[in-house]
């Protein structure tokens, strides 16, 4: 069987999903589930493009023993750099790419520094990729060097960049489906197509990174598999810029549940599909959708009476592969008031979450304030609880007290007050209803006004005492932020959010 090498871009290309933000704590994580899970590769950012990004870079190379790759375009500041936050890591990578489609070469390229035609601009990108190549070769062996927009770049240019970049030392390289554009057959003929045009071929291994603007980037990555593509670069739940990368989890059940069809392995642990997914749910705040494949709550919900009554008979007769092979386990286990530190610190290693004896004592004193609340707490409610504000409370604000007034009518008041460092800020202000009130009386007490660009509001379990989980995203000009809070009582839940996006937006213009 030929080995698939899982590269996981959940923390880069992911992390560029609109409202994600991922502070340093929560990517190295999630890096740490995604050893677990056993990718064959992470690429944990980009690190030129912030210091907060360079920072989570070496951060990670220095908590995980798998492969860490860097991003970076390909100029020789950019590499260094990208060399620089992952030097300390067991092995690594320096990813570097070049646009080599028309749209791209023409688009983004000036002419004083590519030439002025579309020949000489090409001819220009050529010879940078090999620089950039034989730049970063000097720093480490394993360098992957991207073709962007490859899936709309003309096949004999491509081919020409690709043989460039392995004569200059690339071990990788990767044929992006940049816009999600291509057809499978199509993408998959232009894997053959590559085998057979480039000499050099054998001495890389062919990467492809879908993206899924018509639905079709796990379609496609499948389709360059079975052409000759030995790498696949995916997201957990699909997540990524626009409308998402290739969904790791479809991928690996696919090349899984398929293996009569496929002769393929990958070397992940499919039990910590489920874990990871909703790790990175709570932490990015980018819900799932309840039918999504693999990882939707609905994913294997059997509704109909006919498919209830052969389910109950026999499980094959619905069902491809079972919940519990991803780790997508219905527990009863509930813990409640008395379940202790312990209990809850044993749950919680269950549920991937290995915390420092500070986070457990810290998580704890969260629990007992849920349980009060609500007398059974959930595996759901745990792991929102540890992807709400839980991780991010070092933020400049914090609510001290908050008074709502509402009702039928009663113009709706809201109280706040706001600790910031030493000083506290106390405002009121009115709204449409209590949640428009508490949040013009936030804006008020900090002076500013931020766009609510999305306010969703979830019920985390069911029944009359479930928490709500509040996910607020605000923007202001090119950036959005997103904050999430969680309580029985959704205004409480609410305004944590809004300060948790705030505290989000300062911490980037500070
Ligand atoms: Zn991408």
């Amino acid at each position: 069987m030929d080995k698939i090498i899982i590269f996981d871009t959940t923390l880069r290309d992911g992390e560029q999903s609109p409202g994600a933000s991922l502070n340093v704590y929560e990517k190295v994580e999630i890096a740490k589930q995604l050893e677990r899970l056993n990718v064959d590769i992470i690429e944990a950012g980009f690190p030129i493009s912030s210091p907060e990004q360079f920072e989570a870079v070496q951060r990670i190379s220095d908590s995980v023993k798998i492969v860490v790759a860097a991003l970076s375009r390909a100029k020789e500041i950019d590499i260094k750099t990208a060399y620089e936050a992952i030097k300390n890591a067991e092995k690594k990578r320096i990813h570097t790419f070049s646009s080599t489609s028309d749209f791209h070469i023409l688009g983004k390229f000036g002419d004083e520094k590519y030439g002025r035609s579309l020949d000489e601009k090409r001819k220009t990108v050529l010879k940078m990729s090999y620089d950039a190549v034989a730049y970063a070769k000097t720093f480490c062996n394993d360098i992957e060097f991207s073709a962007e927009d490859a899936g709309r770049t003309d096949i004999v240019y491509l081919s020409e960049i690709i043989e460039t970049a392995i004569d200059a030392g690339a071990t990788t390289v990767n044929i992006p489906d940049t816009t999600g554009y291509t057809m499978p057959s199509e993408f998959g003929d232009m894997i053959a197509e590559l085998k057979r045009r480039v000499k050099n071929i054998s001495k890389a291994i062919i990467s492809v990174h879908c993206h899924n603007d018509l639905g079709l980037a796990v379609a496609n990555s499948i389709s360059a598999i079975q052409n000759g593509a030995r790498q696949v670069e995916c997201t957990i739940n699909g997540i990524g810029e626009r409308a998402g990368n290739a969904s790791l989890e479809e991928i690996v059940m696919a090349l899984s549940v398929r293996k009569d069809l496929f002769n393929f392995k990958t070397n992940i642990v499919a039990k910590e599909i489920y874990n990871t997914s909703r790790i990175v749910s709570g932490f990015t705040g980018i819900i799932i959708q309840p039918n999504k494949a693999i990882v939707g709550e609905n994913a294997f919900a059997h509704e109909s009476g006919i498919h209830q009554d052969g389910m109950l008979k026999n499980r094959n007769t619905y069902e491809i592969m079972t919940p519990e092979s991803v780790g997508a386990i219905k527990t009863k286990i509930v813990l409640g008031r008395h379940s202790g530190r312990h209990g809850l610190k044993a749950r919680l290693l269950e549920l991937g979450y290995n915390l420092t004896e500070e986070d457990v004592d810290k998580a704890y004193r969260r629990f007992i304030e849920i349980a009060d609340k609500k007398k059974e707490v959930y595996d759901e409610d745990l792991r929102t609880l540890m992807g709400d504000e839980f991780f991010k409370s070092d933020g400049l604000y914090h609510i001290e007290y908050l008074q709502v007034n509402a009702g039928i009518n009663l113009i709706p008041t809201a109280t706040v007050r706001i600790k910031m460092k030493d000083e506290i800020i106390q405002e009121s202000a009115t709204g449409d209803g209590p949640i428009d009130a508490i949040l013009n009386a936030i804006d008020r007490a900090l002076n500013i006004k931020l766009k609510v660009e999305d306010y969703h509001v979830r019920s985390v379990t069911a029944g009359r005492e479930a928490m709500g989980e509040v996910t607020i995203r605000i923007r202001n000009e090119n950036n959005s932020y997103t904050g999430k809070g969680v309580s029985t009582d959704i205004i409480e839940a609410s305004a944590k959010a809004y300060i948790q996006a705030i505290n989000y937006y300062k911490n980037k213009i500070s």
